[in-house]
């Protein structure tokens, strides 16, 4: 597969009129919001962004990507493989007011100074694909559902019950 480099400042009216298509692998470990996120920056994602305009004349940006990540399973907290695979349909924007406007199927994609971060898109895209929780299948996982510990064999000796009338019985004043 040919790598093309990934602009960090790449305008969007040029690529969106030439019809550029980005397309290769970028390490994991690069993109640093993503690393944070993860149990390991280890891996790559592979991605594609043809850049183009829309029936409606919107500058759009059609991609995908997909990438093998280390996450944490939240159940025996021992990481694990999690595939992702995600395919986004972006219009570019350059406010909140034209974010509003958009057809459904695009997610706003937020232009400054008609230039784009080509590794933020796919850094953003690749967070938004992470589940919240992520689980091994239950019979990969080292920690059994269901799971008991030991502790639950010994029994928690039963306090000696109190008297209630003995509490009452503080309460009462004495006799004068
Ligand atoms: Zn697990």
């Amino acid at each position: 597969m040919s790598t093309s480099p990934l602009p960090r400042k790449a305008d969007i009216r040029k690529l969106a009129s030439s019809g550029t298509v980005l397309e290769g692998l970028v390490e994991i470990a690069t993109l640093e919001r993503a690393a944070v996120a993860l149990a390991d920056d280890s891996g790559v994602v592979t991605y594609r962004l043809e850049f183009g305009m829309s029936e409606e004349g919107i500058l759009s940006v059609d991609g995908c990507l997909e990438a093998v990540v280390q996450v944490q399973c939240q159940r025996c907290l021992e990481a694990m493989d999690l595939p992702l695979s995600s395919r986004f349909l972006l219009g570019a924007v350059w406010d909140d007011e034209q974010a509003r406007t958009l057809p459904k199927r695009m997610e706003p994609l937020l232009v400054l100074e008609d230039t784009v971060d080509t590794v933020a898109i796919i850094e953003d895209e690749l967070l938004l694909c992470l589940p919240f929780v992520a689980y091994h299948p239950p019979e990969a996982c080292s920690r059994k559902v269901g799971y008991r510990t030991g502790d639950m064999d010994s029994v928690v000796a039963e306090e000696p019950r109190k008297n209630p009338f003995d509490a009452l019985a503080a309460l009462k004043k004495p006799d004068k």
